[in-house]
């Protein structure tokens, strides 16, 4: 799977808040997501992040801004 920086994935385990939705925040060796029903935020390694998602609910675009931001 490919992620990119703003995509809302869908974790395997839902988080003790309720919900199972994540926002990536931060993408790379290490991704930063953010909890969609309590806004809690937290890292873990890209490995251990790929186990983790079920699935991408909605692909962000923040990803590729940033790159046309870097070409100009
Ligand atoms: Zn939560």
């Amino acid at each position: 799977m490919d992620f990119s920086l703003g995509d809302i994935v869908q974790m395997k385990k839902s988080h003790p808040c309720g919900s199972n939705e994540w926002k990536v925040l931060r993408t790379g060796m290490d991704f930063r997501m953010q909890c969609q029903g309590c806004n809690h935020q937290v890292m873990l390694p890209r490995k251990k992040f790929e186990k983790s998602v079920k699935k991408i609910i909605q692909k962000g675009s923040i990803e590729e801004q940033s790159n046309l931001y870097d070409e100009l």
